[in-house]
């Protein structure tokens, strides 16, 4: 059995890893080759916590396995350690047998990041020049970074529920050598590509924030409940899912399906998309929505690749279990 390390995984994954990682993998959920296991997801009764288990199996890129962890809401007052912390574990798909055991806290950043940027890829226009991000937290940065790397974009542009974060995207858009400007919910008709990742139950993305040919990764919500767009954008829309049986229970089309805005059959897996098996954006006018809600195969799909690229480089601790 192989370990990497949390520690180990800043010098081993590299985006562009993430993004093939994550791109294979959608690409084989569509084509039936990969699917993912029901999530479970539990309040433990103590410390608050969230606990649970998201795996699949890829018959495509011969992965098994699941990511185990959650959320403790009080880790950083009381044990100096971050509040989400994850897991994952990698089987070997001939026998069964543990194959390696992986820190998943910066790879579910760098797997969600690669979810929006594969999006991106996909399905904006290719002269796509101003970014817009609504959300400042932890996972807006590194969803930033990625992006930033699909298109020619000219200038970024921001909002936040809470505009004292907005210099955490701001630095990035400095770092890539863009100009960046904090903008209200109205100045975001300018953008031509959109990411959403905030964790609202309230939506603040209005269809009239949106104009016509944009792309929008809606990525913060994974939850039931949750919802950082208005229902009626998604009718407006051509509607993508990493995969739509989440999309309809705890993503972004949740809401439009209940209201019956939209049907399930409505939504349209990226990785058609990625295997030409779906057109895609048709014109340069069209609303493309991803509605991205993290499942378990990208989480072992970028564990896989850091467990190759570990060993590669000697950095792997090999253990005999
Ligand atoms: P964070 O706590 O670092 O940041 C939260 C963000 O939400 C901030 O921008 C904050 O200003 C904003 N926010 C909080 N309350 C708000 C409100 N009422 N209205 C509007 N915005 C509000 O969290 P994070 O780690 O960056 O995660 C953001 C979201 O992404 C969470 O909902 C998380 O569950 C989700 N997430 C999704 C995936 C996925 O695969 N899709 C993966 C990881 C995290």
């Amino acid at each position: 059995m192989i370990i990497v390390p949390e520690r180990e995984i800043a010098n081993l994954m590299t985006r562009d890893a993430a993004f093939d990682a994550v791109e294979s993998v959608f690409a084989a959920m569509a084509s039936d080759d990969a699917y993912n296991f029901p999530v479970i997801r539990e309040a433990i009764g103590h410390e608050d916590a969230l606990y649970g288990f998201k795996g699949g199996f890829d018959r495509a890129g011969m992965t098994l396995g699941l990511k185990a962890g959650g959320y403790w809401p009080n880790n950083l007052e009381k044990h100096g350690v971050i509040n989400h912390q994850s897991s994952i574990f990698l089987f070997d798909p001939d026998t069964g047998k543990v194959s390696a055991m992986v820190g998943g806290n910066l790879l579910t950043a760098l797997r969600t990041a690669a979810a929006s940027s594969v999006s991106i890829r996909h399905l904006a226009r290719e002269d796509a020049k101003v970014m817009g991000m609504i959300g400042a937290g932890h996972q807006a940065t590194f969803q930033l970074r990625a992006a930033l790397e699909q298109r020619n974009f000219e200038k970024v542009i921001g909002w936040n529920y809470h505009p004292e974060m907005l210099p955490n995207i701001e630095k990035v858009a400095q770092e890539a050598g863009l100009p960046f400007e904090a903008v209200d919910l109205d100045g975001m008709i300018e953008a031509d590509v959109v990411i959403s990742i905030t964790s609202t139950f309230n939506p603040s993305i209005m269809a009239k924030h949106i104009s016509p040919g944009t792309h929008i990764a809606c990525m913060g919500t994974d939850t039931k409940g949750k919802q950082e767009v208005e229902a009626g954008l998604l009718a407006k829309s051509t509607v993508f899912a990493d995969e739509v049986a989440q999309s309809i229970s705890i993503g972004e089309a949740q809401h439009a399906v209940a209201a019956g805005l939209i049907r399930k059959a409505d939504i349209h897996q990226i990785g058609a998309v990625i295997n030409g098996t779906h057109k895609g954006r048709t014109c340069d006018t069209e609303i493309t929505l991803f509605d991205g809600t993290g499942v378990g195969l990208q989480d072992l799909a970028v564990a896989a690749a850091v467990v190759k690229r570990a060993v590669e480089k000697g950095l792997a601790i090999h253990v005999d279990f």
